[in-house]
């Protein structure tokens, strides 16, 4: 199947799955399992930070390092379309007691610093403690302006509030822009990175701030059941990825340039924007469901809404992009 619905879709190929197989393991909860150790490392040194900690989900990587930075009863502000506050299951306030102070996204995934000043409360009994700016990079496939991030971040800190950035996909950020990691990173006090994004890696995240940072985050995932055991055997295939997945990632977005072009000749389709590795599109709601399995019997899987997107991945070739625009040509010429 050619499967265009995300790119968390990646299945782990013949090197990774040797990668994992070879795996040195302990118990990570005890601290011992040199793969995972390794994999922490690698990460905190790349993004500028003192230390790492794996998680089995970039959910539970952000819920974590909310907890780590807010108490009960203070709050964080954070986009209306982030993953942290949009698609987490209200994780923060139900487990953290954290209230999220939503503010409306602009078009490229910022938050207009105006409307940050407004929200950060007063001290004062009357109000939830502003705590936390939280980030997200890329948002929607757009790579967050260096320029904003600088401001963004440096409103937050005179205000005192910390600041996190969900980095799922802050790799493909650091290809787009040709920085590094460490520069992209370096406004923000924890970073949380997604392997089982476009990497490749079956499962896993890794959450990186300062020591004391980790320390917290290391007993909130205790008690939010990520204390994992042998799990050297998933952080070897992100180690993998790390290694060899990180720079094809230009490869998947300029295979979205070219899905967004070519599905740009299909009339009935209006592409509303591309970046990185995300195309999305517009699509007459009478032929989401239909067109939806017109493309399942012809192997391909896709998410048909109003506004559908499209995201492509290690598995997704050129061709395959090929294949999916005649099906969907080959639709609406019946
Ligand atoms: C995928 C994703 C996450 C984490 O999702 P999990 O499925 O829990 O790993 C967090 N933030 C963003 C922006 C994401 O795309």
């Amino acid at each position: 199947m050619i499967d265009l619905r995300s790119d968390t879709v990646t299945r782990p190929g013949p090197a990774m799955l040797a990668a994992m197989s070879a795996a040195e393991t302990g118990d990570d909860v005890w601290g011992d399992d040199p793969t995972v150790l390794r994999l922490q490392t690698a990460v905190a040194e790349r993004s500028g930070k003192e230390a790492g900690l794996f998680f089995p989900s970039g959910t539970q990587a952000n819920l974590a390092a909310l907890m780590a930075h807010c108490e009960r009863g203070d709050e964080y502000i954070v986009g209306q379309l982030a993953h942290t506050y949009k698609y987490e299951g209200g994780g923060a306030a139900v487990l953290g007691s954290i209230q999220p102070q939503p503010i409306e996204n602009a078009a490229d995934g910022t938050l207009p610093i105006e409307k940050m000043v407004a929200a950060i409360k007063p001290i004062d009994n009357h109000f939830a403690r502003t705590r936390l700016l939280a980030l997200e990079n890329t948002i929607g496939g757009k790579v967050l302006a260096q320029e904003y991030v600088t401001q963004a971040t440096a409103l937050a800190k005179s205000r005192g509030l910390a600041t996190h950035l969900d980095g799922a996909r802050l790799f493909n950020a650091v290809v787009a822009s040709g920085r590094p990691l460490a520069e992209l990173g370096a406004p923000f006090d924890s970073i949380s990175i997604c392997f089982s994004k476009g990497l490749g890696a079956p499962v896993g995240s890794v959450l990186v701030g300062s020591n004391a940072l980790i320390e917290r985050a290391r007993r909130w995932r205790k008690m939010l059941g990520g204390g994992m055991r042998q799990s050297g055997v998933l952080a070897a295939a992100c180690l993998y990825a790390l290694q060899h997945n990180v720079e094809r990632l230009g490869e998947d977005h300029s295979n979205a340039e070219y899905l967004a072009r070519k599905l740009a000749e299909v009339e009935e389709m209006r592409v509303q924007s591309q970046a990185t590795n995300m195309v999305f599109v517009q699509i007459p709601e009478t032929h989401c469901a239909t067109l939806e399995i017109w493309l399942k019997e012809r192997g391909i899987l896709t998410q048909m809404l109003y506004a559908s997107r499209f995201a492509t991945h290690l598995d997704v070739s050129r061709a395959d992009i090929d294949t999916f625009v005649d099906a969907v040509k080959g639709y609406f010429a019946r």
